[in-house]
């Protein structure tokens, strides 16, 4: 991908978000636009910060840390994004690497992060994922444990962000959005990460923060 070829996938993205978080009255600054790089090489990454993205996303621990160092060394004020699942034993190295953890889904990984961050004194914001479509191979909090998770997050000081998810593939997207929307309402966070390339307007019209876009930036993936 060229840097020309990055500016314009970048810009179709942005202007996709601004019209519509523009319909839904909206201000297109209210959307941070994730870059979700998982399995893309440095070579593939490097047009997208040239073309201006600082935001990204990753899904394992391991992978970003082999690209990002180096890449955030060029580029001093990126923010990184961790958005797949966490395992316990990773949350020193991910509380060292990343800005913001989309993945805390339950009690052990509260413990964790707690530790991890009073021992780096380093607070990356998590959003607590859930299980919206109550599939029992994905991760994510149950939608009935969420209120003890919120409350023993609270209880360890994590910093909470808000809530995240990912709707089941094939269904209609817009009543699990408006779900999470309820969800965060009802326990008084601000954040909402939700929506992919397949489905981010649908989330910014239904109150997304955070869209987390892979393809439609980077293209498909191997
Ligand atoms: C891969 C991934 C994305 C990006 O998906 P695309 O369909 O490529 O935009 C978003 N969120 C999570 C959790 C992912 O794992």
């Amino acid at each position: 991908m060229t840097t020309d070829d990055a500016s314009t996938r970048l810009g179709d993205v942005r202007a996709a978000i601004a019209k519509a978080a523009s319909t839904a009255g909206r201000k297109p600054d209210s959307v941070t636009l994730i870059a979700v790089s998982k399995m893309h090489d440095a070579a593939a990454i490097e047009p997208l910060i040239a073309a201006g993205q600082r935001v990204f996303g990753e899904n394992r621990v391991q992978e970003a840390q082999a690209k990002w160092p180096a890449l955030c060394e060029a580029t001093p004020d990126i923010a990184l994004h961790l958005v797949g699942q966490l395992q316990s034993n990773k949350a020193d190295d991910a509380v060292a690497l990343f800005d913001a953890i989309h993945s805390l889904d339950r009690p052990s990984l509260v413990k964790a992060l707690a530790k991890a961050m009073d021992k780096a004194d380093r607070r990356p914001r998590c959003f607590v994922q859930v299980n919206i479509g109550d599939e029992p191979q994905k991760g994510g909090c149950p939608i009935v444990e969420l209120p003890d998770l919120l409350d023993q997050a609270r209880k360890a000081d994590l910093p909470l962000a808000g809530l995240m998810c990912v709707p089941p593939l094939e269904l209609e997207p817009a009543p699990y959005f408006a779900l999470l929307a309820k969800l965060a309402r009802d326990h008084g966070l601000e954040g909402l990460s939700m929506g992919m390339s397949g489905d981010f307007e649908t989330a910014v019209t239904l109150g997304a923060t955070h869209v987390r876009v892979g393809t439609a930036l980077f293209g498909a993936r191997a």
